[in-house]
């Protein structure tokens, strides 16, 4: 199994390359979506959050509002730094375990893991690549407010709460431009590819020869 790690910055094109890569037969694994799901009721991070923030962040049926508790964080710092940390561990544990699930399902698997802070909170340690999803920043603010529809302003705030996508430049195995056409981007997936597998074949070797 070959565990990569996919990153960028917010609007890169991290879960759009992680579908091409889907399809070329790579298992994907999304921490917005275990994020999401850690904070479920009930979920490991639930309690700590609103114990935290207070009932006002809920829905009526004991959902997490997100756009609340985005709008709290989103201005505040420290209470973002909060937030992550009782997040964070939870989604750590819930990744670890997916990761073994897959393996036990398929031992060549190709895993990639779509991790939005994979170099901010320095996870680079717990893969075997770091692929990074790149646009100028200008693009960033310009293609989340057409997905999102933000303004400018609430476009640049989200923007500035990462590093600098310049930065994370020189932790990166693989840079995929993404600044082209789809059509493009998707090539390049392609070319890409058979270097993960074999990769993968040689780090099994590794493994089974130690
Ligand atoms: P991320 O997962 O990194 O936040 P997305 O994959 O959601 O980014 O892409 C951000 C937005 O930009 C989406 O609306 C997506 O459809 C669009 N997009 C992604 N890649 C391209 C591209 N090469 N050209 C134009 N738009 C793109």
């Amino acid at each position: 199994m070959l565990n990569i790690g996919l990153t960028g910055g917010i609007g890169s094109g991290k879960s759009t390359v992680a579908q091409f890569f889907k399809n070329k037969g790579a298992y994907l694994i999304d921490f917005d979506v275990l994020a999401h799901k850690v904070e479920e009721p009930g979920g490991p991070a639930w309690k700590q959050i609103v114990e935290e923030y207070g009932s006002e962040i809920l829905n009526k049926d004991a959902t997490i509002n997100r756009e609340k508790l985005g709008d709290i964080v989103f201005q505040d710092k420290k209470k973002l730094e909060t937030l992550n940390g009782i997040v964070h561990p939870a989604v750590f544990k819930e990744w670890v375990h997916r990761m073994e699930e897959i393996k036990k399902e398929k031992k060549d698997a190709i895993v990639i893991s779509d991790i939005p802070l994979l170099i901010e909170v320095g996870l680079q340690k717990y893969v075997d690549l770091v692929i990074l999803v790149y646009i100028p920043p200008e693009e960033q603010i310009e293609r989340i407010r057409t997905r999102n529809g933000f303004t400018r302003e609430e476009a640049e705030y989200r923007l500035h709460s990462q590093m600098p996508i310049d930065e994370k430049l020189s932790f990166a195995d693989i840079v995929i431009n993404n600044g082209g056409p789809l059509e493009e981007t998707r090539k390049i997936v392609e070319k890409y590819w058979p270097e993960l597998l074999e990769r993968e074949q040689s780090k099994r070797k590794r493994e089974t020869e130690q």
